[in-house]
């Protein structure tokens, strides 16, 4: 998979299509469904900066219900939110935000075809490169850096709107800063975004560090029922739990509330990959892994229908969370890193 990021001429191409939009262009900005903080926080502030480029037809939207989840409901840019029943059926100019695959756009996939134009922002290595001129980074941190790119190219000052988008999105996806992928460009993206006066504690806590009792206890009842498996993954150790529909309206929760449970599992000492598997339909999971350094997650991921990045990936698991999970641990061995010796 290429680890480069967009050639000049991509960048060229992208920016062409914004500026020679006409006055009166539909754009449609599409993320990926169940949308996260890089998803909805990437494509709002691309948004806001498109509206100060004076784009005045122009939707956001994602697949399936339209829901956003309670952390992001304080996000700018929200007005720009439609549901996807009524996105335009064929807008002068289509932009998906965080997107790996055709897949993640679901039943607005369509737009594909049916747009003027379809221009494709992302960070993951396993993109398949669909739609027409494609922005995708593996090297950034998140979709919103390349975000911020292009609305530089475009001449578009940060104000505290798209900085706060930006900064939600940034943070999501390099875990508060403590990843990898926290490179300088990204501590001086961030600087630049804070510069503008937006206010990372009162976001953080919003975002990251709120949730509903309710969601508190089923944490505790999902966490004590965790199975960790010392001897998977060549003996680097699996940790891995589920949550089911059943568990979330015995707590009155909505399924949003299971995304942050991954980052508790995965404190597992004793386990290079963490896995938790939570039930969207009688025998359907939305699968989330991740690895300290040992696995390709994303290689698992692949296998098995999904995608995603090396140490943080997913799939739709289909059976019996037994019957996935052996799927998964039959993946894990071919998926090891190989150490570097020297
Ligand atoms: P999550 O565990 O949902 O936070 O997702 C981790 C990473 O895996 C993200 O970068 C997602 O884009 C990717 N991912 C999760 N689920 C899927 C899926 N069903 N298909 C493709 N990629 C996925
Ligand atoms: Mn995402
Ligand atoms: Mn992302």
């Amino acid at each position: 998979m290429p680890e480069t990021g967009p050639t000049p001429a991509d960048w060229a191409a992208a920016e062409a299509l914004i500026r020679e939009l006409p006055p009166d262009g539909r754009v449609l900005l599409i993320c990926h469904v169940n949308p996260d903080g890089d998803a909805l926080g990437s494509m709002l502030g691309f948004g806001l900066g498109l509206r100060r480029l004076g784009v005045r037809r122009m939707q956001a939207t994602f697949p399936g219900p339209p829901e956003v989840p309670e952390p992001f409901r304080g996000l700018p840019g929200l007005d720009l939110l439609v549901p996807a029943t009524e996105a335009y059926p064929d807008p002068d100019l289509v932009i998906c935000f965080d997107a790996a695959s055709e897949s993640r756009l679901g039943e607005l996939v369509d737009r594909l075809d049916t747009a003027g134009a379809a221009l494709v922002l992302d960070h993951h290595a396993s993109n398949t490169r669909f739609g027409g001129v494609h922005l995708v980074d593996p090297r950034a941190a998140a979709t919103s850096v390349v975000a911020e790119q292009l609305l530089a190219r475009c001449g578009v000052p940060l104000d505290a709107g798209i900085a706060e988008c930006f900064y939600v999105a940034l943070t999501t996806d390099t875990g508060s800063f403590r990843f990898d992928a926290t490179t300088p460009e990204v501590h001086q993206l961030a600087a630049r975004l804070l510069a503008t006066g937006i206010r990372p504690g009162e976001i953080s806590r919003r975002v990251f560090d709120t949730r509903p009792f309710g969601a508190v206890r089923l944490f505790g009842e999902v966490l004590g029922r965790a199975r960790l498996e010392p001897a998977a993954a060549a003996g680097r150790g699996l940790v891995w739990t589920w949550a089911t529909l059943d568990d979330l309206a015995r707590h009155d929760q909505r399924a949003y509330v299971l995304e942050a449970l991954i980052d508790s599992v995965r404190c597992t000492a004793e386990a290079d990959v963490s896995c938790v598997l939570k039930q969207t339909a009688p025998g359907e999971w939305a699968v989330s892994m991740r690895s300290k350094g040992a696995v390709d997650v994303s290689r698992v991921a692949v296998a098995l229908g999904g995608g995603g990045h090396r140490f943080a990936a997913g799939f739709t698991g289909r059976g019996a969370a037994e019957e996935v999970v052996a799927a998964i641990r039959g993946q894990l061995d071919t998926a090891l890193i190989p150490t570097a010796v020297g």
